[in-house]
């Protein structure tokens, strides 16, 4: 029996007054703010897509950024818990800012750094790794983590790429590689912006 309001912005600096969330994943980026880093709104809701929230499970963000991941993931069903580790103070404050404007009182913000800062969690059913992705932070989650959690990571440069490659050739899993690109002035004309590429890694431990 749990009470749940849907998230309007009453009075909101970013999102104008009166408007509503939609009730689709991937909401506009506008909604959370940041410094840049932030997983945008196609990528985000592939990502949420991947990691498929099931009501009462518990999720760990870890590369919090703007806390968007962890915030969407909350927004999805009122039982859902997450918690979210970001080593950089300014975003981890911005985290929490982003969540309570948007009626989300019951993310845990860690600020520290993965693995670390993990080992104090309440254990996940389901792990999303935005930041931090190394060797050293896949082999503790297959250290630590129970059999049967789900773990879907992002990579945006060569070196993380590289790791969910090797990963998936140890554990299987899903590996996919997708690229978004924009439509952009281009003289008079428009071109395609390309974003980087990014490739995502879904697998069950
Ligand atoms: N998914 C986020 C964006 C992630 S950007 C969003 O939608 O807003 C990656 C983040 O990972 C950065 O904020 C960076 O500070 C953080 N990070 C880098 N190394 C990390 C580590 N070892 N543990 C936790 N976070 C880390």
């Amino acid at each position: 029996d749990l009470d749940y309001q849907h998230p309007v912005c009453v009075a909101c600096d970013i999102a104008g007054p009166g408007r509503a969330m939609s009730c689709a994943r991937g909401q506009a980026d506008d909604w959370f703010e940041s410094d840049g880093q932030i997983t945008k709104r196609p990528i985000r809701a592939m990502t949420l897509s991947a990691l498929a929230p099931v009501p009462f499970e518990h999720l760990w963000d870890i590369g919090g950024g703007s806390g968007s991941i962890g915030i969407e993931w909350l927004l999805c069903h009122p039982s859902l818990r997450a918690s979210t580790v970001e080593p950089r103070p300014e975003r981890a404050a911005r985290i929490a800012e982003n969540a309570a404007r948007l009626g989300v009182d019951h993310l845990r913000v860690v600020t520290g750094i993965a693995p670390d800062a993990l080992a104090g969690l309440d254990r996940p059913d389901v792990v999303f790794i935005g930041g931090g992705l190394c060797d050293d932070l896949l082999h503790w989650i297959e250290e630590n983590l129970a059999s049967g959690t789900r773990l879907v990571a992002n990579a945006v440069t060569l070196e993380s790429e590289a790791v969910l490659s090797g990963a998936h050739g140890r554990l299987g899993g899903d590996l996919m590689r997708v690229a978004v690109s924009r439509s952009h002035p281009l003289g008079a004309a428009r071109g395609w912006k390309a974003s980087y590429p990014i490739v995502q890694w879904s697998v069950t431990l």
